[in-house]
């Protein structure tokens, strides 16, 4: 079950490889991060920006936008989606990466969005020209580099100075110098994001404490910031290991709330795989089981085009059969129909028997799967369904070949 939604029925009705969201437990991680405790006063003053490239569903969108969040967008495709489903929640955008072109940031500052993450020296320049250009004052916020070892995958480790992002958190009292001379540019905050999936909490208390320091700094230089935004990164388990949400985001604010004591900021926070992974699965269809060797594979419906996650970061995902039957466990490999060695959900798995025909689900899929997807192989992207309470609606339906042969020409 999804939630109330059988998700046989499901498989049924609308098809697989199918993505299956619980509506009830996003908007339940989304009000953890909401009614959490961020500072030591007492007073709510934190915004939730929910990160759009973890699941950028317009369906998920409205959902959280619509109580109160806020997002953080990094292309201006992001932005155009959250417009579309809540216009209201522009004005709580921060717009981060270190690639924005100059129609992205147009369209931001004409949405009146909250800040602009600034990556770098030359960004902040170009920052200022277009918001002259538009009569407008750009509010921003540095993102520095702390120099912060956080323990996960390299490809998602992203706050050591080797990295590309954010900018020498050394460098950034000097920027801040020269941008104050600047009348199109608002000296607002200062945001650091150190990576994705860390599940100590450490690394987020050392990097807030990092950024507190230069606040305090900046604002002895005479700068006005009310901002601090702390980025995403809060890690989930992948494993079947017990896991309390709850727990989780109240350990995480007892070790950044604290840094941030009497300074009177307003806490900006950029949640995405922590809200949206475990309310997610990839619902797929056994097509084969066959043996090479020693080896036993089952194959499914679903590939690594649907899910990259295995393939890309060696992420671990649990797998189960949608029926459970009796019989002996087997190890066997799961892997999907794409002609790459590396199309695999999971290696050398123990996991009950299935047979052709039947249906497993891949659990922890709702982050970084439909986002992350393609049309490898002309391969049509999966369905997505959004469930709440007994009933399922689909919130994107599933392409069609025709469709992925729509934009070109011979
Ligand atoms: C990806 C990203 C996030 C979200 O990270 P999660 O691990 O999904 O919470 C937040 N902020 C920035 C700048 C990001 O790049």
């Amino acid at each position: 079950m999804c939630d109330g939604a059988g998700l046989a029925e499901l498989a049924e009705e609308h098809g697989t490889p199918l993505y299956v969201y619980s509506a009830e437990q996003i908007v339940y991680r989304y009000g953890l991060f909401e009614a959490a405790t961020w500072n030591s006063m007492g007073e709510r003053r934190h915004t939730v920006c929910y990160s759009v490239k973890a699941n950028s569903s317009l369906a998920i969108l409205k959902l959280l936008g619509d109580r109160g969040a806020g997002f953080d967008i990094v292309s201006g495709g992001e932005l155009a989606r959250v417009r579309k489903v809540c216009k209201p929640a522009l004005k709580r955008v921060v717009f981060s990466g270190v690639g924005k072109q100059a129609w992205e940031i147009d369209a931001a500052l004409k949405a009146g969005i909250l800040i602009f993450n600034v990556e770098s020296e030359a960004e902040l320049a170009l920052l200022g020209e277009r918001a002259a250009k538009l009569g407008a004052k750009a509010r921003f916020a540095l993102r520095v580099n702390p120099d912060v070892f956080a323990e996960t995958h390299p490809y998602i480790s992203t706050g050591m100075s080797e990295h590309k992002f954010g900018i020498e958190i050394g460098l950034a009292r000097a920027i801040y110098r020269r941008a104050a001379k600047n009348k199109s540019l608002n000296a607002a905050g200062v945001s650091v994001h150190i990576g994705s999936q860390i599940r100590s909490v450490e690394p987020f208390r050392a990097a807030m404490e990092r950024v507190t320091g230069l606040i305090a700094e900046l604002r002895g230089d005479g700068h006005r910031i009310r901002y601090v935004d702390a980025g995403g990164g809060l890690g989930i388990d992948y494993s079947d290991a017990a896991f309390d949400p709850a727990a989780e985001v109240a350990r995480y604010a007892a070790a950044i709330g604290p840094v941030l004591g009497d300074t009177g900021l307003h806490l900006l926070l950029e949640p995405g795989r922590f809200i949206v992974a475990q309310a997610g699965g990839l619902l797929t269809r056994v097509l084969y089981v066959k043996k090479n060797g020693a080896k036993t594979f089952v194959v499914t419906d679903a590939g690594m085009n649907d899910l990259i996650r295995p393939s890309l970061y060696q992420g671990h995902h649990e797998i189960l059969p949608v029926t459970l039957r009796s019989g002996a466990e087997t190890t066997v490999d799961v892997v999907g129909p794409v002609c790459e060695s590396a199309d695999f959900f999971a290696r050398d798995r123990v996991m009950g028997a299935v047979k052709p025909g039947e249906l497993v689900i891949v659990l922890d899929a709702g982050a970084y799967g439909m986002s992350m997807s393609s049309n490898y192989n002309s391969r049509t992207r999966p369905a997505e369904v959004l469930v709440k309470g007994k009933k399922a609606r689909v919130v994107r339906r599933r392409e069609t070949v025709k469709e992925l042969m729509g934009m070109e020409s011979v």
